[in-house]
């Protein structure tokens, strides 16, 4: 399911909640890698045998691989439930995350979205309450 679906399905305010969950979801998995990638180092210090400096290589790629990951994943989630979140307030009555979504953009359609995509990443909705319309 892509992002809008998940916003007209669920609407806005348990999406944005999940969309923290998940992102420090995310975060969790960026430390792991940091931990890992810790450990190599500690690990390669000892050079007891070819085996055990290989093991500390992997370790390492794979802690760098994952906090790398976790971290972009994060940001990304962040970046796309903040900007949302900041317009989400109707300008003509005040009512918080009461829209529906009538249209959005290319990078909205994709999940996770795509910020590389800054010109696809917006959201037209409308009040619930009093039928102002505003692009996000
Ligand atoms: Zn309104």
């Amino acid at each position: 399911m892509d992002t809008v679906a998940r916003i007209r399905k669920i609407g806005f305010r348990k999406w944005y909640e999940r969309q923290l969950i998940e992102s420090h979801f995310y975060l969790i998995t960026c430390f792991l890698g940091i931990i890992m990638a810790a450990s190599a180092v500690e690990l390669s210090g000892r050079r007891e045998s070819l085996g055990d400096l290989l093991f500390a290589a992997a370790l390492g790629l794979g802690g760098c691989v994952l906090s790398l990951f976790g971290w972009q994943r994060y940001k990304r989630i962040m970046v796309v439930a903040e900007h949302i979140g900041d317009h989400a307030t109707c300008v003509q009555c005040n009512a918080y995350a009461k829209f529906t979504v009538v249209d959005a953009g290319r990078a909205l359609h994709a999940e996770p979205v795509d910020i590389e995509d800054a010109e696809e990443v917006w959201l037209k909705v409308e009040c619930r309450k009093c039928g102002n319309k505003w692009t996000i």
